[in-house]
């Protein structure tokens, strides 16, 4: 339900199509060379001459990956985008391009799409990406949010899942578990509610975590940084579905085991605190919590100098043979089988 009762409801029908997507698209601005031609013709056109063209969509659907009953939409539309963004900062690229295309039922005014393009247009500003296209329907039944993005690496450092080696390690940047505790906190607050709309929910104190969920960022100040430091990761990989699961996907790809520190994951105090409220071991929300969207990669040992004081990220472990299998070494020194829960099948099991 679109519930800012302060602004005025203005029908989708009184715009017309052309209407709106004038209007949604007004307030941004090109910022690429490489963007050639952006909104407004049968194509866009791009050119990242010399470079590695990169490409990747994601499509969100209202009641499966958002729900509005808590998520303001402009943090949408910023996530759409941002979440996009991850998948290239994943390839160690930069993106430069999006289209964004929408189906919205009659329930959402003009003013709710503006929102969410202004989420969208607040994430294209600071990570520098321009707006290229898009398509705009109607649905009979909810929101629904697709985005494309393009970007570019460099074709000598552009980085895979399947470069990892053995005795490489294996860097995380930022830390983990925190937007699962988000978004556990505001399922919980949304009950609370619905039980009894007098109460206001409680969310002063977990600040981090609600960002960390409603509002993530991209690294790609991350891929920006190893390039100044001179280090090509060997395999890379972006954190949406958990550290085990992604860690799996990195030795699955690369054909390796992996050896995993539990006392070195990085978990902030924020999420901590949150996961023994919800008695969750803080290494579980870490493991298989998810949209944490941090970077996940490998660098030869030899590149170990060149980063090892950077706070942005850490080392976690290194790469092992195939046949040692993919472990977590426990804080009292038990080693413990990865397997890759998921966030979603992890949800399930709490419920
Ligand atoms: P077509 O008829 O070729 O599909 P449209 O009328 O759908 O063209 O779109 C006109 C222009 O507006 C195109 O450049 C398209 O990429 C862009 N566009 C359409 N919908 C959106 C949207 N929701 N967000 C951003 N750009 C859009
Ligand atoms: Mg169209």
């Amino acid at each position: 339900m679109y519930k800012n009762k302060n602004i005025k409801r203005t029908e989708l029908s009184e715009l017309g199509e052309f209407g709106l997507i004038k209007r949604l698209t007004k307030d941004f601005k090109i910022s690429n060379p490489s963007t050639l031609k952006g909104v407004g013709d049968d194509a866009s056109v791009i050119s990242h001459e010399g470079d590695e063209i990169l490409v990747s969509t994601d499509l969100l659907v209202e009641g499966i990956h958002f729900d509005l009953t808590y998520t303001p939409l402009i943090h949408l539309g910023y996530k759409a985008a941002i979440v996009n963004f991850s998948d290239i900062a994943a390839m160690n690229g930069i993106p430069e391009q999006i289209t964004v295309s929408i189906a919205l039922s009659n329930r959402f005014p003009l003013e709710a799409v503006e929102e969410l393009y202004e989420g969208i247009n607040l994430a294209c500003k600071k990570y520098k990406v321009d707006l290229v296209g898009g398509d705009t329907s109607s649905s009979v039944s909810g929101l629904f949010i697709s985005v494309t993005v393009i970007g570019r690496a460099n074709k000598d450092t552009i980085t895979y899942r399947n470069g990892a080696n053995v005795n490489d390690l294996i860097f995380v940047s930022g830390d983990l578990g925190a937007a699962y505790m988000g978004l556990l906190l505001l399922e919980r607050e949304k009950q609370v509610f619905q039980a009894d709309p007098e109460i206001q929910p409680e969310l002063k104190g977990y600040e981090y975590i609600l960002e960390r969920q409603l509002k993530p960022e991209a690294r790609t100040s991350v891929v920006k940084l190893l390039k100044e430091h001179q280090v090509i990761p060997t395999s890379m990989i972006d954190i949406s579905d958990g550290l085990a699961s992604e860690i799996l996907h990195i030795c699955d790809a690369s054909e390796k085991g992996c050896c995993l520190y539990e006392e070195k994951i990085p978990v902030d105090a924020t999420t901590v605190s949150m996961a023994e409220e919800f008695k969750i071991d803080p290494t579980t929300a870490a493991l298989n919590g998810g949209e944490d969207y941090e970077l996940l990669f490998t660098i030869k040992q030899q590149d170990f100098e060149k980063i090892k004081d950077l706070a942005e990220i850490t080392p976690i472990g290194h790469i092992t043979e195939a046949d040692a299998g993919a472990n977590l070494i426990s804080r009292d020194g038990t080693f413990v089988q990865l397997i890759a829960q998921g966030w979603e099948a992890f949800k399930k099991n709490k419920e």
